[in-house]
Protein backbone atom coordinates (compact mmCIF):
# COMPACT_ATOMS: atom_id res chain seq x y z
CA UNK A 1 0.00 0.00 0.00
CA UNK A 2 1.92 3.16 -0.95
CA UNK A 3 0.07 5.31 1.05
CA UNK A 4 1.66 4.05 4.11
CA UNK A 5 5.13 3.84 2.20
CA UNK A 6 4.74 7.73 1.41
CA UNK A 7 3.41 8.76 4.74
CA UNK A 8 6.63 6.77 6.73
CA UNK A 9 8.97 8.91 4.29
CA UNK A 10 7.38 12.29 4.38
CA UNK A 11 7.77 12.11 7.99
CA UNK A 12 11.65 11.21 7.41
CA UNK A 13 12.04 14.27 5.68
CA UNK A 14 9.79 16.60 7.88
CA UNK A 15 11.24 15.75 11.15
CA UNK A 16 14.69 14.74 10.33
CA UNK A 17 16.78 12.41 12.85
CA UNK A 18 14.14 11.31 14.81
CA UNK A 19 14.76 7.10 14.15
CA UNK A 20 12.84 5.97 17.41
CA UNK A 21 9.37 7.79 16.31
CA UNK A 22 10.01 6.04 12.99
CA UNK A 23 10.32 2.77 14.18
CA UNK A 24 7.08 3.63 16.48
CA UNK A 25 5.47 5.05 13.54
CA UNK A 26 6.52 2.40 11.33
CA UNK A 27 5.24 -0.36 13.69
CA UNK A 28 1.78 1.19 14.25
CA UNK A 29 1.23 2.12 10.34
CA UNK A 30 2.29 -1.06 9.11
CA UNK A 31 -0.14 -3.02 11.38
CA UNK A 32 -2.59 -0.96 9.86
CA UNK A 33 -2.86 -2.14 6.43
CA UNK A 34 -5.41 -5.01 7.06
CA UNK A 35 -7.71 -2.17 8.16
CA UNK A 36 -7.39 0.32 5.59
CA UNK A 37 -8.22 -2.52 3.09
CA UNK A 38 -11.35 -3.21 5.03
CA UNK A 39 -12.25 -0.04 6.20
CA UNK A 40 -10.61 2.49 3.38
CA UNK A 41 -12.65 5.14 4.93
CA UNK A 42 -10.21 5.95 7.40
CA UNK A 43 -7.74 7.17 4.37
CA UNK A 44 -10.28 9.71 3.13
CA UNK A 45 -10.14 11.46 6.22
CA UNK A 46 -6.48 11.91 6.28
CA UNK A 47 -6.46 10.27 10.28
CA UNK A 48 -3.17 8.80 9.39
CA UNK A 49 -1.43 11.99 8.21
CA UNK A 50 -3.04 14.06 11.15
CA UNK A 51 -2.13 11.16 13.69
CA UNK A 52 1.67 11.56 13.14
CA UNK A 53 1.63 14.64 13.86
CA UNK A 54 1.58 16.10 17.73
CA UNK A 55 -0.83 18.87 18.05
CA UNK A 56 1.37 20.72 19.90
CA UNK A 57 4.71 20.58 20.85
CA UNK A 58 6.64 22.50 23.64
CA UNK A 59 10.38 23.19 24.00
CA UNK A 60 11.86 25.26 26.56
CA UNK A 61 14.96 25.96 28.10
CA UNK A 62 15.90 24.75 31.89
CA UNK A 63 18.74 26.86 33.80
CA UNK A 64 19.81 25.89 37.72
CA UNK A 65 22.50 26.02 39.48
CA UNK A 66 24.68 23.04 41.05
CA UNK A 67 26.03 22.66 43.76
CA UNK A 68 29.05 24.04 43.32
CA UNK A 69 27.55 26.93 42.21
CA UNK A 70 27.87 26.66 38.71
CA UNK A 71 24.81 27.49 36.11
CA UNK A 72 23.90 24.23 34.00
CA UNK A 73 21.30 24.16 31.33
CA UNK A 74 19.25 21.39 29.97
CA UNK A 75 16.97 21.04 27.33
CA UNK A 76 12.80 20.37 28.24
CA UNK A 77 10.09 18.97 26.20
CA UNK A 78 6.29 18.42 26.19
CA UNK A 79 4.82 16.82 23.34
CA UNK A 80 0.44 16.87 23.63
CA UNK A 81 0.23 14.50 20.73
CA UNK A 82 -3.44 13.62 20.59
CA UNK A 83 -6.57 14.81 22.69
CA UNK A 84 -9.20 13.14 20.80
CA UNK A 85 -9.98 10.37 23.66
CA UNK A 86 -9.21 13.18 26.74
CA UNK A 87 -6.51 15.21 28.54
CA UNK A 88 -3.43 14.65 27.49
CA UNK A 89 -1.70 12.12 29.55
CA UNK A 90 1.76 10.43 29.86
CA UNK A 91 4.93 10.75 31.71
CA UNK A 92 8.00 12.90 31.97
CA UNK A 93 11.29 11.03 31.02
CA UNK A 94 14.68 12.53 33.01
CA UNK A 95 17.90 10.49 31.02
CA UNK A 96 20.58 12.22 29.08
CA UNK A 97 19.73 10.24 26.10
CA UNK A 98 16.65 12.25 25.99
CA UNK A 99 15.77 14.17 22.87
CA UNK A 100 12.60 15.95 20.73
CA UNK A 101 12.57 12.42 19.13
CA UNK A 102 12.73 10.22 22.34
CA UNK A 103 9.78 12.73 23.43
CA UNK A 104 7.57 11.99 20.33
CA UNK A 105 8.53 8.45 19.99
CA UNK A 106 6.92 7.70 23.65
CA UNK A 107 4.09 10.28 22.99
CA UNK A 108 2.81 8.39 20.16
CA UNK A 109 2.83 5.02 21.31
CA UNK A 110 1.41 6.75 24.91
CA UNK A 111 -1.99 7.80 22.34
CA UNK A 112 -2.87 3.78 21.38
CA UNK A 113 -1.68 2.63 25.31
CA UNK A 114 -4.25 4.80 26.44
CA UNK A 115 -6.70 4.10 24.17
CA UNK A 116 -6.09 0.67 24.59
CA UNK A 117 -7.20 1.08 28.66
CA UNK A 118 -10.40 2.26 27.67
CA UNK A 119 -10.37 5.68 29.54
CA UNK A 120 -10.85 9.19 28.48
CA UNK A 121 -7.15 9.79 28.30
CA UNK A 122 -5.06 11.36 25.22
CA UNK A 123 -1.47 11.08 24.14
CA UNK A 124 0.88 13.10 25.53
CA UNK A 125 5.16 12.80 26.98
CA UNK A 126 7.55 14.86 28.06
CA UNK A 127 10.78 14.76 30.23
CA UNK A 128 14.20 16.21 29.68
CA UNK A 129 18.36 15.66 29.02
CA UNK A 130 18.83 16.26 32.54
CA UNK A 131 20.92 13.43 34.28
CA UNK A 132 19.19 12.37 38.19
CA UNK A 133 22.83 10.71 38.47
CA UNK A 134 24.87 11.71 41.23
CA UNK A 135 22.83 14.37 41.99
CA UNK A 136 22.33 15.94 45.46
CA UNK A 137 18.58 15.84 46.81
CA UNK A 138 19.07 19.61 46.07
CA UNK A 139 20.27 19.59 43.17
CA UNK A 140 17.57 17.56 42.10
CA UNK A 141 14.57 19.92 43.52
CA UNK A 142 16.62 22.77 42.16
CA UNK A 143 16.38 21.27 38.63
CA UNK A 144 12.74 19.67 39.21
CA UNK A 145 11.41 23.37 40.30
CA UNK A 146 12.95 24.70 37.40
CA UNK A 147 11.60 22.41 34.66
CA UNK A 148 7.63 23.32 36.45
CA UNK A 149 8.45 26.92 36.27
CA UNK A 150 8.20 26.57 32.48
CA UNK A 151 5.86 23.81 32.42
CA UNK A 152 3.05 25.35 34.99
CA UNK A 153 1.83 27.29 31.77
CA UNK A 154 0.94 24.30 29.32
CA UNK A 155 -0.43 22.05 32.05
CA UNK A 156 -3.86 21.67 33.72
CA UNK A 157 -6.24 18.93 35.39
CA UNK A 158 -8.41 18.69 32.52
CA UNK A 159 -5.99 19.83 29.76
CA UNK A 160 -2.41 17.90 30.35
CA UNK A 161 -1.81 15.67 33.57
CA UNK A 162 2.24 14.41 33.54
CA UNK A 163 3.30 12.37 35.66
CA UNK A 164 6.70 10.19 36.00
CA UNK A 165 8.47 7.32 33.76
CA UNK A 166 12.71 6.93 33.33
CA UNK A 167 14.40 9.40 36.14
CA UNK A 168 11.54 10.24 37.53
CA UNK A 169 9.42 8.71 40.74
CA UNK A 170 7.79 10.10 43.84
CA UNK A 171 10.35 12.09 44.74
CA UNK A 172 10.97 14.12 41.46
CA UNK A 173 6.91 14.69 41.49
CA UNK A 174 6.78 15.87 44.80
CA UNK A 175 9.13 18.64 43.83
CA UNK A 176 7.04 19.02 40.63
CA UNK A 177 4.30 19.30 42.48
CA UNK A 178 5.37 22.20 45.43
CA UNK A 179 6.52 24.22 42.54
CA UNK A 180 3.43 23.67 40.60
CA UNK A 181 1.44 24.56 43.96
CA UNK A 182 3.68 27.80 44.28
CA UNK A 183 3.18 29.04 41.01
CA UNK A 184 -0.43 28.67 40.78
CA UNK A 185 -1.82 28.26 44.33
CA UNK A 186 -3.48 25.52 43.23
CA UNK A 187 -4.10 21.98 44.96
CA UNK A 188 -5.21 20.24 42.25
CA UNK A 189 -4.72 16.56 40.70
CA UNK A 190 -2.16 18.09 37.92
CA UNK A 191 -0.11 15.38 37.88
CA UNK A 192 -0.11 11.80 38.86
CA UNK A 193 2.09 9.60 40.82
CA UNK A 194 1.62 11.69 44.25
CA UNK A 195 2.61 10.39 47.50
CA UNK A 196 -0.19 8.88 49.27
CA UNK A 197 -0.57 11.71 52.02
CA UNK A 198 -1.16 14.31 49.48
CA UNK A 199 -3.56 13.11 46.73
CA UNK A 200 -1.71 10.12 45.47
CA UNK A 201 -3.13 7.09 44.35
CA UNK A 202 -2.56 3.69 46.28
CA UNK A 203 -1.13 1.40 44.27
CA UNK A 204 0.09 4.01 41.25
CA UNK A 205 3.52 2.98 42.27
CA UNK A 206 3.02 -1.04 41.94
CA UNK A 207 0.85 -0.48 38.83
CA UNK A 208 2.73 -0.82 35.66
CA UNK A 209 5.14 -3.95 37.11
CA UNK A 210 1.49 -5.55 38.43
CA UNK A 211 -0.24 -4.98 35.36
CA UNK A 212 2.44 -6.18 33.36
CA UNK A 213 2.21 -9.36 35.17
CA UNK A 214 -1.29 -9.64 34.89
CA UNK A 215 -0.78 -9.38 31.43
CA UNK A 216 1.12 -12.19 31.04
CA UNK A 217 -0.72 -13.84 33.23
CA UNK A 218 -4.22 -13.15 30.49
CA UNK A 219 -1.96 -14.52 27.95
CA UNK A 220 -1.32 -17.75 29.08
CA UNK A 221 -4.12 -18.27 30.81
CA UNK A 222 -5.67 -18.04 26.78
CA UNK A 223 -2.88 -20.18 25.81
CA UNK A 224 -4.08 -22.78 28.98
CA UNK A 225 -1.04 -22.09 31.08
CA UNK A 226 0.05 -20.15 34.08
CA UNK A 227 2.71 -18.47 35.46
CA UNK A 228 3.10 -20.66 38.61
CA UNK A 229 6.68 -22.38 38.92
CA UNK A 230 7.78 -20.00 35.95
CA UNK A 231 11.65 -19.14 35.75
CA UNK A 232 11.74 -15.12 35.15
CA UNK A 233 14.12 -12.82 33.14
CA UNK A 234 13.05 -9.61 34.40
CA UNK A 235 15.60 -6.09 32.64
CA UNK A 236 15.84 -2.86 34.66
CA UNK A 237 15.76 -2.21 38.43
CA UNK A 238 13.42 0.83 38.38
CA UNK A 239 9.96 1.36 39.20
CA UNK A 240 8.62 -1.49 36.69
CA UNK A 241 11.19 -3.82 37.52
CA UNK A 242 10.69 -3.97 41.29
CA UNK A 243 6.92 -4.09 41.33
CA UNK A 244 7.15 -6.79 38.13
CA UNK A 245 9.44 -9.28 40.58
CA UNK A 246 6.93 -8.59 43.67
CA UNK A 247 4.08 -9.45 41.29
CA UNK A 248 5.60 -12.18 40.42
CA UNK A 249 6.49 -13.56 43.42
CA UNK A 250 3.31 -13.49 44.17
CA UNK A 251 2.08 -15.35 41.00
CA UNK A 252 4.45 -18.19 42.42
CA UNK A 253 7.01 -17.56 39.54
CA UNK A 254 10.78 -17.14 40.15
CA UNK A 255 12.46 -13.91 38.90
CA UNK A 256 16.23 -14.69 38.58
CA UNK A 257 17.65 -11.42 37.08
CA UNK A 258 17.19 -7.60 36.80
CA UNK A 259 19.69 -4.86 35.79
CA UNK A 260 20.77 -1.48 35.90
CA UNK A 261 22.74 1.25 33.32
CA UNK A 262 25.99 -0.83 34.75
CA UNK A 263 25.40 -4.55 34.79
CA UNK A 264 22.77 -7.14 35.20
CA UNK A 265 22.40 -8.98 38.20
CA UNK A 266 21.93 -13.21 38.49
CA UNK A 267 20.62 -15.00 41.35
CA UNK A 268 19.44 -18.46 40.61
CA UNK A 269 17.98 -18.69 44.00
CA UNK A 270 15.46 -15.68 43.00
CA UNK A 271 16.14 -11.42 43.44
CA UNK A 272 16.10 -11.05 47.33
CA UNK A 273 13.00 -8.20 46.77
CA UNK A 274 13.88 -6.47 49.87
CA UNK A 275 17.80 -6.28 49.51
CA UNK A 276 16.56 -5.08 45.70
CA UNK A 277 14.05 -2.26 47.23
CA UNK A 278 16.58 -1.03 49.80
CA UNK A 279 19.47 -0.76 47.04
CA UNK A 280 17.76 1.02 44.50
CA UNK A 281 14.36 2.90 46.17
CA UNK A 282 16.57 3.97 49.63
CA UNK A 283 20.23 3.91 48.65
CA UNK A 284 20.24 4.40 45.17
CA UNK A 285 23.31 2.28 44.56
CA UNK A 286 24.66 -0.06 42.10
CA UNK A 287 23.43 -3.57 41.91
CA UNK A 288 27.09 -4.35 42.27
CA UNK A 289 26.98 -3.88 45.82
CA UNK A 290 24.09 -6.99 46.09
CA UNK A 291 27.00 -9.82 45.64
CA UNK A 292 27.99 -8.33 50.00
CA UNK A 293 24.60 -10.07 50.89
CA UNK A 294 24.62 -12.80 48.46
CA UNK A 295 28.10 -14.39 47.53
CA UNK A 296 25.88 -17.29 45.38
CA UNK A 297 24.31 -14.33 42.88
CA UNK A 298 26.64 -13.16 39.97
CA UNK A 299 27.15 -9.70 38.32
CA UNK A 300 27.84 -8.99 34.71
CA UNK A 301 29.07 -5.70 34.42
CA UNK A 302 28.06 -3.99 30.89
CA UNK A 303 31.90 -4.15 29.30
CA UNK A 304 30.81 -8.19 29.03
CA UNK A 305 27.65 -7.79 27.62
CA UNK A 306 27.72 -9.88 24.11
CA UNK A 307 28.44 -7.38 21.05
CA UNK A 308 24.71 -7.84 19.46
CA UNK A 309 22.99 -7.59 22.61
CA UNK A 310 22.49 -8.04 26.35
CA UNK A 311 23.84 -10.56 29.25
CA UNK A 312 20.39 -10.64 30.69
CA UNK A 313 18.65 -12.17 27.61
CA UNK A 314 21.07 -14.64 27.40
CA UNK A 315 20.34 -16.26 30.67
CA UNK A 316 17.68 -19.41 30.29
CA UNK A 317 14.28 -18.92 31.48
CA UNK A 318 10.52 -19.49 30.55
CA UNK A 319 9.20 -16.02 30.61
CA UNK A 320 11.19 -12.41 29.99
CA UNK A 321 9.78 -9.33 31.61
CA UNK A 322 11.83 -6.28 29.34
CA UNK A 323 11.73 -3.52 31.82
CA UNK A 324 14.62 -0.89 31.59
CA UNK A 325 14.32 1.09 28.08
CA UNK A 326 13.66 1.64 24.44
CA UNK A 327 15.39 -1.29 22.22
CA UNK A 328 17.24 -3.28 25.20
CA UNK A 329 16.18 -6.70 23.30
CA UNK A 330 17.83 -6.73 19.74
CA UNK A 331 17.26 -9.92 17.47
CA UNK A 332 20.37 -11.68 18.67
CA UNK A 333 19.02 -11.78 22.27
CA UNK A 334 15.49 -12.80 20.73
CA UNK A 335 17.36 -15.91 18.56
CA UNK A 336 18.84 -16.65 22.36
CA UNK A 337 15.89 -16.41 24.04
CA UNK A 338 13.70 -18.43 21.68
CA UNK A 339 16.54 -21.23 21.34
CA UNK A 340 16.25 -21.45 24.92
CA UNK A 341 12.65 -22.68 24.83
CA UNK A 342 11.48 -18.73 26.38
CA UNK A 343 7.16 -19.18 25.99
CA UNK A 344 6.25 -15.67 27.41
CA UNK A 345 7.53 -12.16 26.73
CA UNK A 346 5.32 -9.12 28.59
CA UNK A 347 6.81 -5.96 28.46
CA UNK A 348 6.98 -3.36 31.26
CA UNK A 349 9.08 -0.76 29.51
CA UNK A 350 8.22 1.50 26.03
CA UNK A 351 9.37 0.02 23.00
CA UNK A 352 11.85 -2.44 24.45
CA UNK A 353 12.53 -4.88 21.66
CA UNK A 354 14.15 -3.54 18.31
CA UNK A 355 11.66 -4.33 15.26
CA UNK A 356 13.62 -7.08 13.95
CA UNK A 357 13.22 -8.83 17.72
CA UNK A 358 8.96 -8.51 17.73
CA UNK A 359 9.41 -10.35 14.07
CA UNK A 360 11.21 -13.07 15.77
CA UNK A 361 8.29 -13.40 18.32
CA UNK A 362 6.02 -13.15 16.42
CA UNK A 363 7.17 -15.56 13.85
CA UNK A 364 7.70 -18.30 16.56
CA UNK A 365 4.21 -17.64 18.02
CA UNK A 366 4.97 -17.29 21.68
CA UNK A 367 2.99 -15.13 24.03
CA UNK A 368 4.15 -11.86 23.05
CA UNK A 369 2.73 -8.81 24.83
CA UNK A 370 4.07 -5.70 23.14
CA UNK A 371 4.61 -2.55 25.52
CA UNK A 372 1.38 -0.52 24.49
CA UNK A 373 -0.72 -2.74 25.96
CA UNK A 374 1.28 -5.05 28.39
CA UNK A 375 2.42 -1.64 30.41
CA UNK A 376 -0.84 0.34 30.28
CA UNK A 377 -1.26 -0.61 33.84
CA UNK A 378 0.64 2.54 35.36
CA UNK A 379 -1.13 5.26 33.31
CA UNK A 380 -4.66 3.63 33.41
CA UNK A 381 -4.08 3.49 37.06
CA UNK A 382 -2.76 7.22 36.80
CA UNK A 383 -6.38 8.06 35.45
CA UNK A 384 -7.25 6.10 38.33
CA UNK A 385 -5.15 9.66 40.46
CA UNK A 386 -7.21 11.67 38.17
CA UNK A 387 -10.85 10.14 39.17
CA UNK A 388 -10.11 10.19 42.66
CA UNK A 389 -8.75 13.81 42.86
CA UNK A 390 -11.66 15.32 41.10
CA UNK A 391 -14.24 13.45 43.53
CA UNK A 392 -11.69 14.01 46.59
CA UNK A 393 -11.87 10.40 47.55
CA UNK A 394 -9.00 7.93 48.27
CA UNK A 395 -9.58 4.30 47.04
CA UNK A 396 -8.62 1.48 48.62
CA UNK A 397 -5.78 -0.78 47.62
CA UNK A 398 -8.58 -3.65 46.88
CA UNK A 399 -10.27 -1.29 44.65
CA UNK A 400 -7.61 0.14 42.50
CA UNK A 401 -6.13 -3.11 42.16
CA UNK A 402 -9.50 -4.69 40.79
CA UNK A 403 -9.85 -2.10 38.95
CA UNK A 404 -6.33 -2.64 37.66
CA UNK A 405 -6.80 -6.40 37.03
CA UNK A 406 -9.95 -5.52 35.18
CA UNK A 407 -8.99 -3.10 32.96
CA UNK A 408 -5.80 -5.55 32.02
CA UNK A 409 -7.74 -8.41 31.30
CA UNK A 410 -9.68 -5.91 29.21
CA UNK A 411 -6.54 -4.59 27.28
CA UNK A 412 -5.70 -8.39 26.45
CA UNK A 413 -8.64 -9.83 25.11
CA UNK A 414 -9.69 -6.20 22.81
CA UNK A 415 -5.96 -7.33 21.71
CA UNK A 416 -6.82 -11.00 21.04
CA UNK A 417 -10.10 -10.32 19.76
CA UNK A 418 -8.86 -7.57 16.77
CA UNK A 419 -6.03 -9.93 16.26
CA UNK A 420 -8.70 -12.65 15.76
CA UNK A 421 -10.67 -10.52 13.51
CA UNK A 422 -8.15 -9.72 10.74
CA UNK A 423 -6.84 -13.50 10.85
CA UNK A 424 -3.38 -13.80 13.12
CA UNK A 425 -5.17 -14.43 16.52
CA UNK A 426 -1.53 -14.43 17.87
CA UNK A 427 -0.53 -11.23 17.10
CA UNK A 428 -1.31 -9.19 20.00
CA UNK A 429 0.87 -6.38 18.07
CA UNK A 430 -1.13 -6.24 15.38
CA UNK A 431 -4.63 -6.09 17.60
CA UNK A 432 -2.81 -3.93 20.25
CA UNK A 433 -2.33 -1.42 17.08
CA UNK A 434 -5.41 -2.32 15.40
CA UNK A 435 -7.56 -1.43 18.43
CA UNK A 436 -6.02 1.76 19.69
CA UNK A 437 -5.53 3.34 16.49
CA UNK A 438 -9.48 2.77 16.00
CA UNK A 439 -10.63 4.11 18.70
CA UNK A 440 -8.71 7.10 18.09
CA UNK A 441 -9.27 7.16 14.57
CA UNK A 442 -13.30 7.17 15.43
CA UNK A 443 -13.26 9.94 17.78
CA UNK A 444 -11.29 12.39 15.44
CA UNK A 445 -13.71 11.33 12.70
CA UNK A 446 -16.18 12.06 15.39
CA UNK A 447 -14.90 15.50 16.25
CA UNK A 448 -14.37 17.02 12.38
CA UNK A 449 -11.15 18.20 11.41
CA UNK A 450 -9.44 20.27 14.22
N1 LIG B 1 5.33 6.81 31.98
C1 LIG B 1 4.29 5.84 32.11
C2 LIG B 1 3.95 5.26 30.75
O1 LIG B 1 4.85 5.09 29.94
C3 LIG B 1 3.10 6.34 32.90
C4 LIG B 1 2.41 7.55 32.37
C5 LIG B 1 1.33 8.11 33.31
O2 LIG B 1 1.10 7.56 34.36
O3 LIG B 1 0.75 9.12 32.91
O4 LIG B 1 2.85 4.90 30.45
Amino acid sequence: MPYVHDTLERLRKSSPAQTEFYQAAEEVLECLRPLFQHSPHYLDHSIIERIVEPERQIMFRICWTDDAGKVQVNKGYRVQFNSALGPYKGGLRFHPSVTSGTIKFLGFEQIFKNALTGLPIGGGKGGSDFDPKGRSDGEIMRFCQAFMAELYRHIGPTTDVPAGDIGVGGREIGYLYGQYKRLTGRYEGVLTGKGLDWGGSIGRKEATGYGAVYFAQNMLEARGKTLEGKTCLVSGAGNVAIYTIEKLYEMGARPITCSDSRGTLHDPRGIDLDLLKELKEVKRASLEAYLEHHSEASYIPVGEYPEDGHAVWRIKADAAFPCATQNELTAGDAEVLLKNGITCISEGANMPSTADAVDRFLEARIAYGPGKAANAGGVATSQLEMAQNSSMEQWPLEKVDAKLKEIMANIHQQCADTAEEFGEPTNLVLGANIAGFRKVADAMIDQGVV
